[in-house]
């Protein structure tokens, strides 16, 4: 059986654009998940959070 993997958005936290989807197991990560990711649009790494 597959873990209940789930799709989710990460959008900026300074631009606010959503600039990736991942996917996170809901059970290890009941809450919202943050990542420093490289936004193009700020030209560097930001904060993303979960959206939806
Ligand atoms: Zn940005």
């Amino acid at each position: 059986m597959a873990a209940q993997r789930e799709i989710i958005t990460l959008a900026c936290s300074e631009c606010k654009r959503r600039n990736y989807t991942t996917t996170k197991n809901r059970r290890k990560h009941p809450d919202r998940v943050e990542h420093r990711k490289y936004c193009p649009f700020d030209r560097k790494h930001t904060i993303h959070k979960e959206t939806r």
